[in-house]
């Protein structure tokens, strides 16, 4: 990994310069040596920021401009969809992670049918040389968020998107294959780096069980909060207001509540009986054990008031 790193920094021109870093969670545990590799090259002052980082969604160019920086680097993640312009340069550092190729192909090999294969930025560097092993039974579509070819994201599955008889998406977590499940209506399998194939059905019908749980009971609710994060590529004002308007004209009291991350701890003694979150649709998702009241997702909320 750390050979990655430095690799992926040595054409970096930075002399000079004063450098804002954003890090993933994954990569933490090397911000010493990232640091220390772009001092190395020239950087005149580092800025690192420490927030947790799930996404190029999450920019901090604004922030790093503030800070008097001269550019912004994003490691982990490429350019997310919905940002188009920044305060600043940014760089986006996306880290491959190893993968064993052969065992990928002879794992798709055995799979009947067409397949639309994906894959998380990590692994998006080997997906042309499987689809060169395995010609006209890979086909890899292109998503609106995820701005590479094949690449998935958690808010955006759109690479499978494409005529196929079977999804087959290569990654760690079981998130994207639900969604791709639903959202295309066929198969769905996840394929491990270590060559393991799962097939997310039993994992959809938890998911779809613990949604319709969370719905029923935000029905239910009084008083909700519609929550904006202030997050960049997950600032979504304009729906929150047109939630917040929906709620209202069913007789329900919503508030809007902003923020930056969305903690439950955050919203502790808050006198909402639940809540929309109009940012990342993995938070409500994902977080689920831990909030106390229910979590929405805008689609989710959308079907609660039409
Ligand atoms: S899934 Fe969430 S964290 Fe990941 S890119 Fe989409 S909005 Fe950002």
């Amino acid at each position: 990994m750390l050979q990655e790193i430095r690799k992926s920094v040595e054409h970096l021109d930075i002399r000079n310069k004063k450098v804002a870093v954003q890090i993933p969670e994954g990569l933490k545990q090397y911000a010493d040596q990232i640091m220390g590799e772009l001092r190395k090259r020239g950087a005149q002052e580092v800025f690192l920021f420490i927030d947790p980082n799930f996404g190029a969604c999450d920019l901090k160019d604004r922030g790093a401009r503030e800070l008097g920086a001269d550019i912004l680097i994003h490691f982990g993640h490429n350019r997310f969809g919905r940002i188009q312009s920044t305060e600043i340069p940014v760089i986006y550092i996306p880290i491959t992670l190893e993968l064993d190729v052969e065992k990928i192909v002879s794992t798709l090999e055995k799979i009947h049918g067409k397949i639309a294969l994906c894959t998380t930025v990590q692994y998006l560097r080997y997906l042309k040389e499987i689809k060169e092993a395995l010609g006209d039974k890979i086909t890899v579509g292109r998503g609106v968020l995820a701005t590479e070819e094949g690449q998935v994201l958690g808010c955006d599955p759109g690479a499978c998107n494409v005529v196929a008889d079977v999804n087959v998406i290569i990654t760690d977590g079981i998130f994207h294959g639900v969604l791709a499940r639903m959202q295309t209506g066929r198969k769905t399998y996840i394929l491990t780096p270590a060559g393991k194939l799962i097939d997310v059905d039993p994992h959809v019908d938890r998911y779809v069980r613990q949604r319709e749980v969370a719905k029923l009971l935000a029905k239910e609710a009084r008083r909700i909060g519609v929550v904006i994060t202030t997050k960049k590529g997950q600032m979504y004002k304009d729906v929150a207001e047109t939630i917040a308007k929906k709620i209202r004209d069913a007789g329900v009291e919503a508030d809007i509540i902003v923020c930056d991350y969305f903690y439950p701890e955050y919203v502790e003694g808050m006198p909402y009986d639940a809540y929309v979150f109009t940012g990342c649709p993995r938070v409500p998702i994902d977080d689920y054990t831990r909030f106390k009241k229910p979590v929405l997702t805008v689609a989710e909320a959308l079907e609660v008031w039409r």
